[in-house]
C-alpha cells in the first residue's frame, strides 16, 4: 500500500446502506469532535511528520488551459484560482515534511484519468483536487466590472469537500475530508451548504459530500478528496480567494488537516456513513 498510515482493511466502495448514522446522535457528535481534535492536535504539535518513507500527497490543479472551469464575478478563470491555491498548498505541505507531487501544474494534462495516474506513479497516499465553486447559470445576475458586463451571485459563499463511494478507499477519503474541514473551521473558514441541495452529505458539520461519479475521485487508487475552496461568483468572496494572504492561510489549514489524516488517521467503521442529513432535498 502507499503508506504506513493506511489501515489494514480498506472497505470497498459498496454503496452504503442508510444505517442510523452515528453522528446524528449527541454522543456520536461529541466523539467525532473529540477524535478530530486529537488528530489536529497531533498535526499541530508534533511537526514535521517524520514517517519513513515520507508520505506523498498528490495536489491536483483542477481544469485545464483549454477547459478552464468556472468564471468568477470579475471574469477570471477558475483555473487561475486553482493554480494559485495549489501552489500555496504545495508550500504548506512541504513545510510539514510531506512530499508533494503536483498534478497538472501547467494546466495541460491530457485527460481526467491521467490525473490519478500521476498520483499512483508517485505512490501518493492521498489525492486532493483543488477547485473553486460556481453557481448554476439560472442563478447568475448581471453587473458591470472593468467596463464589461459580468455575472455574479452573492447568495452562496464558503468551501465544501467531496468524496466518491466508487473510490476504493472511501472511508479514509471521508476521514481526510472531514479532518480538512475541521482544520479549516478551526482556522476561521466557514463552509457552504449550497451543495447540500444536490449532493448527499458524508459529514454535514464539515460540508463533506458524496459525489460518486466524479472521475478524478473514482479513478484514484488511493484516498481522494475534491476541495471547492469557495464560490468565485460571489463578489466579496472572489476578492478573498484572490488574496495571496488568504490563500496562504487556507492552504495552511488544509495542510494541517492533511498532515493529521496522513500521520495519525485511522478510518472508523462508520466513516463512510457518517451523517446522512441533507440527503438530496432537490432533484438531481
Ligand atoms: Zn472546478
Amino acid at each position: 500500500m502507499n503508506g504506513p498510515w493506511l489501515p489494514a482493511r480498506i472497505s470497498r466502495a459498496a454503496p452504503q446502506r442508510r444505517r442510523g448514522p452515528l453522528a446524528t446522535c449527541r454522543s456520536g457528535k461529541r466523539r467525532l469532535r473529540w477524535r478530530l481534535a486529537l488528530l489536529l492536535a497531533a498535526a499541530t504539535h508534533v511537526a514535521p511528520v517524520t514517517a519513513v518513507p515520507p508520505a506523498v500527497v498528490a495536489v491536483d490543479v483542477g481544469h485545464t488551459v483549454d477547459a478552464p472551469g468556472a468564471t468568477s464575478a470579475r471574469g477570471r478563470s477558475e483555473l487561475s484560482f486553482n493554480l494559485e491555491l495549489a501552489a500555496h498548498l504545495v508550500d504548506a505541505l512541504q513545510a510539514r515534511g510531506l512530499h508533494v507531487v503536483l498534478v497538472n501544474g501547467d494546466g495541460r494534462i491530457e485527460s481526467l484519468q491521467a490525473r490519478p495516474a500521476v498520483a499512483a506513479a508517485a505512490a501518493a497516499g492521498l489525492f486532493i483536487s483543488i477547485h473553486h465553486d460556481s453557481v448554476s447559470a439560472h442563478e447568475l445576475l448581471p453587473w458591470r466590472w472593468g467596463g464589461n458586463e459580468q455575472f455574479y451571485n452573492d447568495r452562496w459563499a464558503g468551501h465544501s469537500l467531496f468524496v466518491s463511494r466508487h473510490n476504493p478507499a472511501t472511508a479514509h477519503s471521508v476521514l481526510c475530508a472531514r479532518t480538512m474541514g475541521a482544520a479549516l473551521q478551526r482556522a476561521g473558514f466557514t463552509p457552504t451548504h449550497k451543495n447540500g441541495r444536490r449532493r448527499a452529505y458524508a459529514d454535514h458539520a464539515h460540508a463533506v459530500h458524496y459525489y460518486d461519479n466524479l472521475a478524478v475521485l473514482r479513478h484514484a487508487t488511493m484516498p481522494a478528496v475534491l476541495f471547492e475552496a469557495g464560490v468565485i461568483r460571489h463578489r466579496a468572496e472572489e476578492l478573498l480567494l484572490a488574496d495571496p494572504a488568504y490563500q496562504a492561510r487556507m492552504a495552511d489549514a488544509l495542510a494541517t488537516g492533511i498532515a493529521a489524516c496522513m500521520s495519525a488517521g485511522r478510518a472508523a467503521d462508520d466513516e463512510a456513513t457518517a451523517d446522512a442529513r441533507g440527503e438530496s432535498v432537490l432533484p438531481e
